[in-house]
């Protein structure tokens, strides 16, 4: 037997509705802030992400989905997308629009990382970015509409962890204060750590290794060592959460896995997902368009939803409910009665019920599948119905049956399905 590739999965009903009602939420709430969508591809030159994302993050040393193309250029399935959405950025010039730009994007995205419960190596990314403004009044904004998504989509009890890593005039001092502090401890920490105390000291405070822990705790926080402005920074940004009632946690070691971030990061967890209980994270990343590319700066933050894990976390809160029930179940007792109701079956599709038309049907059979499907009403039509021009409309709920002429369906379903 073929079977789908190790760390990928498929979807299937009904749990893909809960993924449908993720989304249409999620794009709701993004129409509400006034962000619009971004489709960028799904491969980019190597080079967007070896730069945008960082050399040294596990990402890029381990994780990407690196092929050569025909050609031989180097090409890489995304592992995330705000550094394609910038290179867009840059590439079309959005610079020039006025205003913030603001962008969400939806989508598969590609880590080779270890398979576990709510990780897979081709999975799904709910984000956006606001990008054209320093001001921490758009990180506020930010963070609330992760927020509001998230309360969207019918999670309930998540927490918001908060941290500013600094900026290009602040951030060596502590990287340097953490090198020192490394020194001593890095033979107790995993051999990664040990790699990158030198490489990439800040990357430690990422690292998930349980023994590592304790030894990280100990390290130095990078809360003492802002400069004056991400002091204000970072102040302004608690203020404006607090305005609007958003709770939230510092964690003076959330530094998240992506060299880009400056400034203000976050991450968004939830009980349900044990100990990598990320639901979804994000933070400002004032340098990446020059990184990339870009002459003019382009500061913006954003976040992203892991929307496997959002699934996940629901359907372990929640008590089913998102399997889409049928409306009208309609029975047609042979192909008389077939060929009377196919019509009638579209034009009150057209009309929006949930309709269901057996192609063939016996009523006994007929009424356990109308079960089966949830249906709130069958829709009996044999012989004696098709002669009497009024059809049998049956409530699944109660079995009570009534005869209803075919222009009166609409009117007499309508009332009593939810959605219609
Ligand atoms: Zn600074
Ligand atoms: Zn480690």
């Amino acid at each position: 037997m073929i079977r789908s590739v190790k760390g990928t999965r498929d979807i299937l009903p009904p749990s893909s509705a809960i993924w449908n009602h993720v989304e249409e939420q999620a794009r709701r709430v993004f129409r509400a802030y006034n962000y619009q969508e971004i489709r960028t591809p799904i491969f980019e030159e190597t080079l967007v992400f070896a730069r945008g994302v960082g050399e040294d993050t596990d990402i890029v040393t381990k994780e990407m989905y690196t092929f050569q193309d025909r050609d031989g250029a180097s090409l890489t399935l995304r592992p995330e997308c705000t550094a394609s959405v910038i290179r867009a950025y840059i590439e079309h010039r959005l610079d020039q629009q006025p205003g913030l730009v603001k962008l969400y994007y939806m989508g598969p995205m590609f880590r080779r990382e270890r398979p576990q419960k709510g990780r897979y190596r081709q999975f799904y990314q709910i984000g956006a970015e606001a990008i054209g403004s320093e001001s921490p009044a758009v990180d506020a904004e930010v963070i609330e509409l992760t927020a509001e998504i998230l309360c969207a989509a019918g999670l309930a009890n998540f927490e918001l962890l908060l941290n500013s890593v600094g900026c290009p005039a602040c951030r060596p001092q502590f990287t340097s204060a953490l090198r020192d502090a490394l020194q001593d401890v890095s033979k107790r920490l995993c051999s990664d750590c040990r790699r990158r105390a030198q490489t990439n000291p800040l990357r430690v405070l990422d690292c998930k290794v349980e023994a590592d822990q304790p030894v990280i705790e100990t390290l130095p926080s990078i809360l003492d060592y802002l400069c004056e402005a991400c002091r204000i920074h970072f102040l302004k940004v608690q203020e404006y959460l607090r305005d609007r009632a958003i709770p939230f946690q510092i964690r003076p070691r959330l530094v998240r896995g992506l060299d880009y971030y400056r400034r203000t990061t976050f991450e968004i967890v939830h009980g349900a997902l044990g100990a990598q209980n990320a639901v979804a994270g994000g933070g400002r990343y004032d340098g990446l368009a020059e990184t990339l590319g870009s002459k003019v700066p382009a500061p913006g933050i954003g976040f992203s939803i892991g929307e496997d894990r959002l699934v996940l976390a629901l359907e372990e809160t929640q008590s089913g409910g998102h399997a889409p029930a049928v409306d009208l179940f309609i029975a047609p007792l042979g192909e008389a009665a077939f060929r009377q109701v196919a019509p009638l079956a579209r034009t009150l599709r057209r009309r929006g019920l949930v309709v269901e038309l057996a192609p063939e049907a016996r009523l006994k059979r007929a009424l356990e599948l109308a079960h089966k499907f949830g249906a709130r009403y069958a829709l009996i039509v044999g012989d004696e119905e098709l002669a009497a021009g009024r059809y049998a409309l049956r409530d699944m709920g109660s079995g009570q049956q009534r005869p209803v002429a075919p222009e009166e369906l609409y009117e007499s379903v309508k009332a009593n399905v939810p959605h219609a």
